[in-house]
């Protein structure tokens, strides 16, 4: 049993997780909203510690990650547990642990997941699939096993984290992509269990320590493709977060517990051509069409990179700036 970090004891019978802003109570009989963390004799258990549903090698692009690293594979790695509970998960049976037991998992130390990067020659690791922030212990000691190499660390995350634990595992991780569901903290509360602001502050303090940000806002019909609230959106990634933020806008497909038709392709592009105006790398994603993928110059419109179904090409890039024009790009773009 691995303890968990980022608990306060309230009793000999009750402790209070700290490591995300559900802040719960968790006692024998009841652990936390995230079910991977309960009390054993009086200590807080991260219980998927090790404990991995999914090891795959994916393009970079899947993540989705444009601008960092574009065309690399990435050893991916993924446990169980979710502290949201979207009414639209994708990927419900790992997130909601639904007929799975962590124990039940295969078991992995550090030492046998490091060892695999590394004979497979990979040069990134994402946590990904489930929650990562709920594997907070496995990641962190993953992480820091690597830190230091030239391998270097993503993470693709809800956002949902107390500061305390983010800045605690800000050094480690080179690239995030944050999911941000909503710019309402309405639909948070509705259709995620959880609130916005804490992912506001997660965004912001990514961008404060200078990591790598890309942005994922998934668009479900009715629920937050409001032209308004997402114009709003965009102009606030734009203000605060500069005009080359990366975002990509993706396409909902019926699933869990949501059953409303998929997002009409008009509407993707009618909320594409509002952020354009603040934004100036917005892409398209799970279309199944190709459009939206490539990315531009945005100081002289020359072709940089193309993506075709995941199959990447370098065009007109030299390092991070465009052969052309000689504009500064966004992101991490050769690696060592
Ligand atoms: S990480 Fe899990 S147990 Fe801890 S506060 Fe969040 S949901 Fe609750």
């Amino acid at each position: 049993m691995h303890e968990a970090q980022f608990y306060t004891k309230l009793s000999d019978t009750q402790v209070r997780c700290d490591l995300c802003p559900h802040l719960c109570i968790i006692s024998e009989t009841r652990s936390g909203q995230c079910r991977v963390r309960s009390l054993h004799n009086g200590k807080l258990i991260s219980n998927n510690y090790g404990r991995l549903s999914s090891i795959a090698i994916d393009p970079i692009e899947k993540k989705p990650l444009y601008h960092f690293y574009p065309g690399e594979h990435v050893f991916s790695i993924g446990s169980v547990g979710c502290n949201m509970h979207c009414k639209h998960c994708q990927n419900e049976q790992i997130s909601q642990c639904i007929g799975i037991v962590p124990a039940q998992l295969n078991a992995y130390s550090v030492d046998q997941i490091v060892e695999r990067i590394r004979s497979r020659g990979s040069r990134i690791v994402a946590f990904t699939y489930n929650e990562p922030i709920v594997s907070y212990e496995f990641m962190v000691d993953v992480a820091a096993a690597l830190k230091g190499s030239a391998i270097e660390c993503v993470m693709v995350t809800n956002g949902y984290i107390m500061p305390g634990p983010l800045g605690t595992l800000l050094p480690y991780i080179s690239g995030f992509n944050v999911d941000l569901k909503a710019f309402s903290d309405q639909f948070y509360k509705k259709i995620t269990g959880a609130r916005l602001q804490p992912v506001i502050d997660t965004l912001e303090a990514v961008k404060a320590a200078d990591s790598h940000l890309e942005i994922t806002y998934l668009v479900i019909p009715g629920l937050n493709d409001d032209p308004e609230e997402f114009s709003n959106m965009t102009a606030y990634i734009s203000r605060v977060f500069g005009r080359d933020q990366v975002l990509h806008l993706s396409r909902y497909f019926p699933s869990y517990q949501m059953s409303l038709p998929p997002t009409p392709l008009s509407t993707l592009q009618m909320l594409r051509e509002i952020a354009v105006e603040q934004l100036d790398h917005v892409y398209t994603g799970n279309t199944g069409q190709e459009f939206d993928a490539n990315t531009y110059c945005p100081a002289c419109g020359a072709l940089l990179i193309e993506r075709k179904h995941y199959h990447t090409t370098i065009r007109g890039m030299v390092g991070n700036r465009c052969a052309a024009c000689q504009q500064t790009i966004n992101g991490k773009f050769n690696i060592a």
